[in-house]
């Protein structure tokens, strides 16, 4: 196996895109590295993105967020104007794991991981996130949702890679939220996760709304019908009920020794109403 670090996403491209076999990105390697130590994927080639240092940081533009995809966990939730603008999607990319894990797992790992049971990914999809992805073509800007299509692949192109999360400009009176059901207390994979993201106007009426699914079908959904049952109503009970129904009738969930499909389908329901109610509290609604 060849390890390189370079130093430019172009020299990143070109030697994905060069070699022959398996090749595959290092970021914080808390996934990576342990399918390696236990066979499940034994890369020819080993491209580490962290010495790359737009990578690395993250920066704010007239409100909107570019985070470099080799920026840790620990980072995103020290910082304050991404954790105001974007409470959600931080929280989600703060329950990875543990402190170690934290100070190594990156939101673009965690995306290109593929499992449909990644905990940022429902919350950057609802935030309307997108991926800045180069390759040997140049650059392409794709919506979270595209990337994962399944479990461990993605839509990315051979020498293709993730250079950066883009987090759009938040409008006013806007609140998002990430809740996840798992079996212990932490350190354990989502049985169900979900994102909502909404908008009110000055009268409390929801004007715009994104909902994100994890953990109930071979990739992270998108569910406009959820988000529909909560636009133009004030987010009430009837428009939670509607929205729990919604998100419940979008999963396709297997069975496994975390849940079972009711279970998974019953739970989807709960937690979008509840999302949605602490998403609706952070935008200002009373
Ligand atoms: C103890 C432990 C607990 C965990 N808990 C959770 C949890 O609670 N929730 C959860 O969702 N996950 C969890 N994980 C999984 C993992 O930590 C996350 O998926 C993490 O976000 C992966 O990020 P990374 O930077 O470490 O990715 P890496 O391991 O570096 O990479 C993961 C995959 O994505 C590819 N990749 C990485 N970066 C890029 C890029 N920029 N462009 C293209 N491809 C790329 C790699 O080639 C690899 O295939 C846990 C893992 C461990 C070991």
């Amino acid at each position: 196996m060849r390890y390189e670090a370079p130093t430019r996403v172009s020299d990143a491209v070109k030697l994905l895109a060069g070699k022959a076999g398996m090749a595959r990105v290092l970021a914080g390697g808390t996934d990576l590295l342990v399918q390696m130590r236990t066979d499940r994927v034994a890369p020819d080639l080993v491209v580490d993105v962290k010495r790359i240092p737009g990578l690395r940081t993250i920066t704010a533009k007239n409100g909107a967020f570019r985070i470099g995809a080799a920026v840790c966990g620990a980072e995103l939730g020290e910082h304050k104007a991404l954790r105001k603008a974007w409470p959600g999607v931080v929280e989600a990319a703060n329950l990875i794991g543990s402190s170690q894990i934290q100070g190594r797992a990156t939101l673009a790992g965690n995306l290109c991981n593929a499992s449909p049971a990644a905990d940022s990914v429902p919350a950057m999809v609802a935030a309307g996130a997108s991926a800045v992805v180069a390759g040997p073509r140049g650059k392409r800007t794709v919506p979270i949702e595209a990337i994962g299509i399944g479990p461990g692949k993605t839509s990315l192109k051979k020498g293709e890679l993730v250079e950066a999360i883009l987090l759009p400009k938040r409008p006013p009176r806007s609140g998002d939220a990430y809740l996840r059901f798992i079996p212990r207390s932490e350190m354990d994979i989502a049985v169900v996760g979900v994102g909502v993201s909404l908008t009110l106007d000055s009268k409390g009426v929801c004007t715009a709304a994104r909902v994100g699914l994890g953990a109930v079908a071979e990739r992270v959904l998108l569910v406009p019908e959820a988000a529909k049952a909560l636009i133009g109503s004030r987010v009430d009970d009837a428009a939670l009920e509607r929205l729990a129904a919604a998100t419940s009738a979008a999963g396709r969930p297997i069975d496994d020794k975390r849940g079972t499909k009711e279970f998974r389908i019953k739970v989807a329901g709960v937690l979008a109403r509840r999302a949605a109610r602490i998403a609706w509290q952070r935008a200002g609604g009373k």
